[in-house]
């Protein structure tokens, strides 16, 4: 850090002090304020309740510039206006519900010059006459919350977030940070092509929840399982993830027979029984809710002490989503996630019959591929969803099945050099089923027409099955030897690590419960 923008940092934190009253920064938003306020374009990721105005609001104010906020949630605005209001910051909101006289004072504070945070609505800043006003008005900085609107294969997407980046060439490119609490890879990299035109700087934090356990397991006899996890919290809440209403039915009548508090919950019930069993939930301890993901959604319960899922949820940040809803008073809580082949094949199935686009497909298949990386990764739990999240480099955890219970393994140099060099025969262009295609040597249309039954690679990989080499690409991805192209067919293709493995100047392990327990379930049906 320069001299100056030290100085600054440290006038942020009395503003946090003076006029917030708040003690300290949160993690990373030190770092976060810091790069804004030297004039970085910033794009920052936490989850939500982390904190990400105060990254926006004090260097408005440090800085004594004009900052645009924009955000779809107009109930938030109010809320942030108000707030800023009361601690004395010249701040307004331009959006549909705003009053007519509030306007008028905002605007006439924009005039002046007075104004430090302008929140405005994305259909709104749209308006040529707005984006006249602002050029006028001479904008520092433009602040994007919920960047994540920006993406077209999200669920919140917003055509109006794609003008800020031409609204922002209009006003002569001035500094941009993004905020979302969306970490994922292909989202972040939208993000950056469509609002970005310098290089922003990239912070992901606070996704770790240090106090909450994670294990992951295959299903083997799952009423059992969940029976023996729930008998080590009898007295405590929870909720028990099931994929189906029936399963949500079906395992709170087992769970009541062993003697808990069970309560079956999906949006199939009576508005009024949902309610009711939600505030049995909220108001007596040691109920066990056994629900649909229709339950969950703004529950704030603070001391849910465990949450387990019957079956694979269905992504990666579905997981853990729904696993964060433990602990959130941030003492110690156990989670537990069963899955199984059937669960994964159940959530392609959905993602293949689904409404959306292919590309969407496509992306969703990797955040469910994200999840099955995660269940089979023979590495620390937390290390693997954190770094999928974008937080590298943090240490084994000490607080999951793999860090406790350890693991067995083997060496899958060789399986791993033949997948790879799969990919490097075949250009790197093809997708898993053709690659693994190639390896068993089975002639497809697609291989014949490439030719790629000539290949030294062809039917080099008789020794797995077909199951089992789609385990083994899913260690492979867990090991980051080879990246899935979303937007390209799916097609595999090698890092850095991947091409070292090739070469054999690396080796690599893989876990053996995941490839063998494939073997045995294909010796039995045989
Ligand atoms: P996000 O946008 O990341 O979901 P917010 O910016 O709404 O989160 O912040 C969540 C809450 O945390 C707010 O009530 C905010 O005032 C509070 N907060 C933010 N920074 C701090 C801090 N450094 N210390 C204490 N509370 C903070
Ligand atoms: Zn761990």
């Amino acid at each position: 850090l320069s001299v100056a923008s030290r100085l600054d940092l440290s006038r942020a934190r009395d503003v946090l002090h003076e006029v917030f009253g708040y003690t300290d920064f949160r993690p990373g938003q030190d770092e976060i304020v810091a790069a804004v306020l030297e004039g970085r374009d910033v794009l920052a990721v936490m989850p939500t309740g982390a904190g990400k105005s105060m990254c926006y609001q004090l260097p408005a104010i440090v800085r004594e510039n004009l900052t645009v906020v924009v955000s779809p949630l107009i109930a938030l605005m109010r809320n942030q206006v108000a707030q800023l209001r009361a601690n004395g910051v010249a701040a307004g909101a331009l959006n549909s519900s705003a009053e007519p006289d509030e306007v008028r004072e905002t605007l006439a504070d924009l005039r002046t010059g007075r104004l430090r945070l302008l929140y405005i609505a994305p259909e709104r800043l749209a308006r040529p006459e707005t984006q006249d006003m602002l050029a006028r008005a001479g904008v520092g900085t433009i602040a994007v919350d919920e960047a994540h609107c920006i993406s077209q294969w999200g669920h919140d997407f917003r055509p109006e977030y794609r003008d800020i980046g031409a609204f922002a060439e209009r006003l002569g490119q001035p500094q941009i940070l993004a905020l979302t609490a969306t970490a994922d890879e292909a989202t972040r990299e939208e993000i950056r092509e469509r609002l970005f035109v310098r290089q922003p700087t990239v912070f992901v934090h606070g996704f770790d929840r240090p106090n909450i356990r994670i294990a992951i397991r295959p299903k083997a006899n799952p009423k059992r399982q969940l029976t023996d996890f729930l008998d080590s919290h009898r007295g405590e809440s929870g909720v028990v993830y099931c994929s189906s209403r029936k399963q949500t039915e079906e395992l709170a009548d087992a769970f009541s027979g062993a003697g808990f508090h069970a309560l079956a919950y999906h949006a199939g019930l009576e508005a009024a029984e949902r309610s009711r069993r939600q505030d049995v939930f909220l108001q007596e301890d040691g109920v066990v809710m056994v629900a649909t993901v229709a339950f969950g959604m703004g529950i704030d319960k603070p001391d849910v002490r465990f949450v387990a899922h019957a079956s694979l949820p269905k992504s990666i940040e579905a997981y853990y989503q729904e696993i964060g809803r433990a602990g959130r008073d941030g003492l110690p809580a156990d989670t537990l996630t069963l899955y199984g082949t059937d669960d994964i094949l159940l959530r392609r199935r959905q993602i293949d019959e689904s409404e959306a686009s292919e590309e969407q497909k496509r992306i969703e298949r990797q955040r469910l591929n994200g999840l099955v990386a995660l269940a089979e990764a023979p590495r620390c739990r937390r290390q693997v969803l954190l770094s999928y999240f974008g937080e590298d480099k943090s240490p084994a955890c000490g607080n999951c099945d793999v860090c406790v219970d350890g693991i067995e393994t083997f060496d899958g140099t060789i399986p791993a050099q033949k997948a790879l060099s799969a990919m490097v025969r075949t250009d790197q262009r093809f997708g898993e089923v053709h690659l693994i295609a190639v390896l068993t040597g089975e002639t497809t249309d697609q291989v014949v027409r490439f030719g790629h039954d000539k290949l030294k690679t062809f039917g080099c990989g008789t020794e797995f099955t077909k199951v089992q080499w789609r385990a083994i690409f899913r260690q492979i991805l867990a090991a980051g030897l080879a990246d899935v192209d979303m937007a390209n067919h799916g097609r595999w293709i090698l890092t850095e690590d991947g091409v070292a493995v090739m070469k054999g100047q690396r080796s690599v392990t893989f876990r053996r419960d995941v490839v063998e327990a494939r073997t045995e379930k294909r010796g039995r049906r045989a």
